[in-house]
């Protein structure tokens, strides 16, 4: 076949097969391909790895754009000297991800600037780069979808489509306490996810005190009861990291006035 021919049928194979990376890539790979002696099934392969290479890449930014994080935050920037307590082997089994296929739940707890929302996030980016779709909203956030879904009279249904993510995390849990229908909404949500997809929760008060945030003891004991039966609770502590960043920070400028 003539070498324009080969183009035209490669560029028209490729676009059949929805696999641009292949049409863009098969000329200069064939060219090192010639240049280095590759067997046919060395150039094979390479062409097929770069294809589906793109395609993991381009599938793993989908889902971190769907998933709509606040910010980016990485396990690989999170200090871990900074949380003594916190077991690494336990951080380095989540990051594993194996907890997703067993819809099993995370629940991060510790005061405000701790680093919960940035390990939620991180913990979330490794998701996606799995291959599993995420949703991340604050608890008040989510409290307004459910709310806008049982308006509308589709709650069963927003629950049941919701399962296309594998991982929900619900940041900030306690800041705003809920009210009783808003509680009870919340409660369906964990209900719904029990066995089926994983939850991340995040939330700057102990157990011992949901009962405030739900305005309601049992419905506390009920929720808290189906999130941890399966699940990995870590109790960050120490000081806020913004603030200890302020303290070596100011440390290391001269202080205005003193005798320097
Ligand atoms: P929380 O959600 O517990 O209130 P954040 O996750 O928002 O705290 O953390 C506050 C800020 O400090 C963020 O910018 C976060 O990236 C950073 N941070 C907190 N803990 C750590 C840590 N151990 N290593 C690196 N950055 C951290
Ligand atoms: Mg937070």
């Amino acid at each position: 076949m003539p070498a324009t021919d080969v183009a035209a049928t490669m560029g028209y194979l490729a676009r059949a097969l929805k696999t641009p990376t292949i049409g863009r890539v098969w000329e200069q790979l064939a060219t090192t391909a010639r240049a280095e002696g590759w067997s046919h099934e060395e150039y094979l392969t390479a062409v097929l790895q770069r294809q589906v290479a793109d395609r993991e890449a381009s599938g793993t930014s989908l889902r971190i754009a769907g998933a709509h994080f606040p910010a980016v935050k990485t396990l690989e920037d999170f200090n871990v000297d900074h949380q003594p307590t916190l077991r690494r082997d336990v951080l380095a089994h989540l990051a594993m991800m194996t907890w997703l296929p067993k819809a099993e739940n995370v629940v991060l707890l510790g005061p405000p600037g701790v680093g919960k929302t940035h390990l939620g996030i991180a913990l979330g980016i490794k998701a996606c780069h799995a291959g599993y779709p995420v949703a991340f909203d604050t608890a008040t956030g989510w409290a307004a979808r459910l709310h806008a879904a049982h308006r509308d009279n589709r709650l069963e249904h927003e629950l049941k489509r919701l399962r296309r993510y594998r991982l929900l995390i619900i940041d900030e849990v306690g800041y705003l306490p809920f009210d009783a229908d808003t509680a009870n909404l919340f409660f369906q949500l964990i209900a719904h996810r029990y066995e089926q997809g994983s939850v991340l929760v995040t939330s700057n008060m102990p157990f011992g005190r949901w009962g405030e945030i739900f305005a309601d003891d049992i419905v506390a004991a009920a929720m808290i009861d189906r999130l941890v039966h399966h699940a990995e609770v870590l109790t960050l502590g120490g000081d806020s990291y913004r603030r200890s960043g302020r303290r070596e920070l100011l440390k290391t400028q001269p202080t205005p006035g003193a005798d320097n």
